[in-house]
């Protein structure tokens, strides 16, 4: 019988978990507990693992297990564009329109300075470094809310003296949606009719 302060800690940790209510914790918790116990110990350890080997891409920030990622490492995308999305679920589902051939970055987030997440919060330094001859557009793919509007602003501002071409997606995502969410013939319609910024 385990006690219930351990039980309490791990409703608590499954209640941190996005789109987990107290509900669902406990329900969570108690399946654990009755499950048999590989089932506890397969979930342990694949946490485990993804602590110690997932890190960031050394060029475009996304999750990796090697220095460099599948995409940056391919040498078939195009260099000359690249797409800016906030998160790593943001990348994935411009990645699902197969509509993309260029290549990412990964902002891990978006400007908020009511949330006191300023440029030095976000992979914005490590893009600033990727802007060579070879970029000639990036294109921001960030949620349309008023922090992903402020950031598109932002990065067009420190990229309008590199002349490189900041463009972002058309209208047809929803105000406020996250790409995640949002269909792939949307995205992709908002990947082609997409607009140059300033
Ligand atoms: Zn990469």
């Amino acid at each position: 019988m385990k006690s219930p302060d351990a039980i309490r800690q791990l409703v608590k940790a499954f209640s941190r978990l996005p789109g987990i209510g107290e509900k669902t914790a406990v329900r969570l918790a108690y399946f654990l507990i009755n499950a048999p116990e590989h089932v506890s110990t397969e979930l342990s350890e694949a946490i485990q693992i993804v602590q110690s080997e997932i890190r960031l891409c050394a060029t475009c920030c996304t999750f990796t297990d090697q220095d460099r990622c599948a995409i940056c490492t391919d040498t078939a995308r195009d260099a000359s564009i690249i797409c800016v999305v906030d998160s790593v679920q943001g990348l994935r589902a411009i990645e699902a329109t197969g509509d993309f051939s260029g290549r990412y970055h990964v902002l891990h987030g978006v400007l908020s300075p009511l949330d006191g997440i300023g440029p030095e919060e976000l992979r914005i330094a490590d893009l600033m470094k990727r802007l060579t001859d070879t970029v000639e557009e990036l294109m921001i793919a960030v949620a349309p809310t008023v922090e992903g509007e402020a950031t598109a602003i932002y990065l067009q501002r420190l990229c309008a003296p590199l002349g490189v071409t900041v463009t972002r997606l058309a209208s047809g995502i929803p105000m406020g949606a996250d790409l995640e969410f949002t269909d792939p013939m949307t995205l992709s319609r908002a990947i082609e009719g997409r607009t140059r910024i300033g």
